[in-house]
């Protein structure tokens, strides 16, 4: 076993506090990676609060890992010691069922995932526990290579708001000619602008706050909407093929459903606590379609990372000390952040 440093939720809402537990021996296709860096996502929040139910405590959070491998299992393949690695939103699921078959394995058909924490560990029945730790044990299976070219630091938002935008601007095979509008301008937002563009779309911001506008347009941006302005929400109105919906709070789907237009698809991706209203009215009229999105397989989250290493794509990030992470919080609650919090693991 591993004695393990880590940070943790003890209880529901409760302030994240040092946490000492053990990570598992390696089994023969596990590795033990050196955590770097993890990004501090929206969801971590949803879940430190219970927002989703369900959460268990104490939750050590954290999907966004990169770090360096320490140590191999005895058949491990496609790792060595040194290699750069990075870890998303889960490190195990069925590996059977057709989806898993399929490499999307987010959508394991049998057990579900295996979340990178607040999971049920295969074999030991223990918790998982994530990445604001200073080391994680994970099947090669679930591993990523990462890049020597990128920033690290800048790297690590990539496993979860890189992989949950990338994703479905893949499926819908999004490119030149299309309209796309991104609706709030957070952690994966800021990435949706990013990857988009990269993919030759048309990009728009829809954001609540105007203040953001410059930084929307140095992201690469095309358009910038102020959504609480009716005027300029208007000037969008039947306009866009795709919305990437990452708003992380309730909102009245049915303005932003009217910028579509005939055929056109909104892609829900964020997760408010509480469920949307949607009024048939706002579909049918033009044929409209609500999609969702869950992050991405691991083929494909490869694929994302490789794709932005040859694009020179990365997260803006702000580094924080693991101590400032209720801080953090509390600033991405009012969306003060640019665009995504990464704890640096030698502060822990
Ligand atoms: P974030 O960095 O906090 O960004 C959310 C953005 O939403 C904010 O920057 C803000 O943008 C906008 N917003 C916030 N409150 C709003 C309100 N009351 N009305 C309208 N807009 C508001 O969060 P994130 O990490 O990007 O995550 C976003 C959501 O995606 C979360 O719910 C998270 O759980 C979910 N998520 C889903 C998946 C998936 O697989 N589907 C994966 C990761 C995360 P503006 O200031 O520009 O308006
Ligand atoms: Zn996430
Ligand atoms: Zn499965």
């Amino acid at each position: 076993m591993f004695p393990t440093k880590a940070y943790a939720a003890p209880a529901v809402s409760a302030p994240l506090a040092p946490f000492n537990f053990e990570r598992r021996d390696l089994r023969p296709y596990d590795v033990l990676i050196d955590i770097a860096f993890c990004g501090v996502c929206h969801s971590d929040l949803h879940q430190v609060r219970d927002e989703w139910g369900g959460a268990q405590f104490p939750m050590v959070p954290g999907h966004e890992v990169v770090g360096r491998i320490t140590q191999v299992g005895s058949e491990v393949k496609n790792f060595k010691v040194g290699d750069l690695a990075g870890v998303g939103c889960m490190v195990d699921s069925c590996r059977t069922c057709p989806s898993c078959q399929d490499g999307l394995e987010q959508y394991c058909e049998t057990t579900g995932m295996v979340g990178t924490y607040g999971g049920t560990e295969p074999g030991t029945g223990r918790p998982t526990y994530g990445g604001y730790s200073n080391q994680l044990v994970v099947d090669e299976k679930y591993t990523l290579h990462i890049s020597k070219k990128l920033d690290l630091a800048r790297v690590a938002p990539l496993l979860c708001a890189g992989i949950t935008t990338y994703s479905p601007l893949r499926q819908w095979q999004v490119g030149a000619g299309h309209r796309v509008g991104v609706m709030g301008l957070g952690g994966l937002g800021h990435m949706a602008v990013k990857i988009a563009v990269a993919l030759g779309a048309e990009v728009t911001v829809l954001s609540t706050s105007p203040g953001k506008e410059a930084d929307a347009k140095a992201l690469g941006a095309h358009k910038f909407v102020v959504t609480k302005d009716e005027a300029q929400l208007a000037s969008v109105r039947n306009y866009f093929d795709f919305i990437l919906n990452t708003v992380s709070a309730p909102l009245d789907l049915a303005a932003y459903l009217g910028l579509l237009r005939r055929d056109g698809t909104m892609i829900l991706l964020g997760v408010p606590p509480e469920a949307p209203q949607v009024h048939a009215f706002s579909l049918i009229g033009k044929r409209r379609r609500i999609a969702g999105s869950l992050i991405g397989g691991i083929a494909e989250t490869q694929e994302m990372l490789d794709f932005c290493a040859e694009h020179n794509i990365m997260s803006d990030i702000e580094l924080i000390d693991i101590k400032d992470i209720n801080e953090a919080y509390e600033r991405m609650l009012r969306g003060d952040v640019k665009y995504r919090f990464v704890i640096d693991l030698a502060t822990l």
